[in-house]
């Protein structure tokens, strides 16, 4: 019999390209951190604050407090004053399979504004945002052969890739968080999470987000950031967020059997079942992982965890329950 248990589940993405890979439990969490900005390109200069100086020292101030973390595993787009291309950016992250890609940059503006926003891909042609997007890809324009590179890119219209469609829950969480964390911890004034089309966010394949720490047209925060406990506060809070949601969607604390796929049985625990296509790292799972998805004709099921010993699917089971899954069952498959 066939349990629908996501009903009051609001998915905003039923977008989907195939099952995402599962990760091994041994996997660390990795973190792409993207330093804005580089070598000829300075990003935005105001009372002799530079932006890709501020940017690189805090990403290298949350890198050295994640290296301090067992199973995190940090690395940067750019780790001196180079300047890398926009669209190259993302598919460094791609390639090492990160979990998430976080681009940290500096806002400007004529007025006296201050304050962090954080932001995740989005399609917002007529809005004010996209004043800020359009600041941040300004510098295609200067890279050499940018013609071909953003062939697909329209900073006026862009889409949102279907990836990052399938991701955007997952991006909106970080994003909060983060968010939450500068304001809160770094004590800066609350821009608010929002979407813009960001190049840079356009080519990843995992949860994205994009920081605007703070003005540096702004005298006060622009010496707060320019300043090393100002970079030091801002890199706590981003790091902080960035570990709590770790903890909360890459918990992993049982450690599988290895599976024993030539054996006759082995169990899985059922989650739920729907005729909703969801993909491994939706929040729906709270961090569960492996997922995996069974279709039978319309119905998709989904399971956690698969073990041939009965006592690891007990366990299995009770960290489902935990997660809030309290009608999961151990189901046994041959
Ligand atoms: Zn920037």
């Amino acid at each position: 019999m066939i349990r629908l248990l996501l009903r009051g589940l609001v998915i905003a993405s039923l977008l989907y390209l195939g099952f995402p890979s599962i990760y091994a439990q041994s996997d660390p969490f990795k973190v792409v951190l993207d330093p804005g900005h580089g070598g000829k390109d300075p990003g935005n200069v105001h009372n002799g604050y530079y932006e890709k100086t501020i940017t690189l020292a805090i990403s290298k101030k949350v890198e050295a407090i994640l290296n301090k973390e067992k199973d995190v595993d940090v690395s940067l787009t750019r780790d001196r004053d180079v300047a890398v291309d926009l669209y190259a950016r993302g598919p460094i992250a791609n390639k090492k399979s990160a979990d998430v890609f976080v681009s940290i940059h500096c806002d400007a503006h004529d007025s006296n504004a201050h304050g962090a926003g954080t932001f995740v891909l989005g399609l917002h042609r007529a809005d004010k945002n996209l004043e800020v997007a359009k600041r941040e890809n300004a510098v295609i324009y200067r890279e050499e052969g940018y013609t071909e590179n953003y062939a697909k890119f329209n900073s006026d219209a862009i889409g949102v890739s279907v990836i990052q469609e399938e991701n955007l829950n997952q991006s909106i969480q970080l994003a909060y968080k983060v968010q939450n964390g500068l304001v809160k911890r770094a004590g800066r004034r609350d821009r608010q999470v929002k979407q813009a089309g960001f190049v840079v966010l356009y080519g990843t394949i995992m949860p994205s987000i994009l920081i605007e720490v703070g003005f540096l047209s702004n005298a006060n925060e622009g010496a707060f950031l320019n300043s090393n406990a100002g970079q030091q506060k801002v890199a706590e809070a981003i790091a902080a967020a960035l570990i709590d949601y770790k903890n909360e969607f890459f918990m992993n604390s049982i450690a599988f059997d290895q599976p024993t796929f030539d054996s006759t049985t082995y169990y899985r625990i059922q989650l739920a079942a729907s005729d909703r296509r969801l993909s491994e790292n939706d929040p729906f799972f709270k961090g569960l992982k492996p997922i995996y998805r069974d279709e039978v004709s319309a119905v998709m099921r989904y399971f956690y965890g698969r073990t041939s010993s009965f006592q690891t699917a007990q366990e299995l089971l009770k960290q489902a329950q935990n997660k809030g899954f309290k009608d999961a069952f151990i189901a046994e498959m041959n």
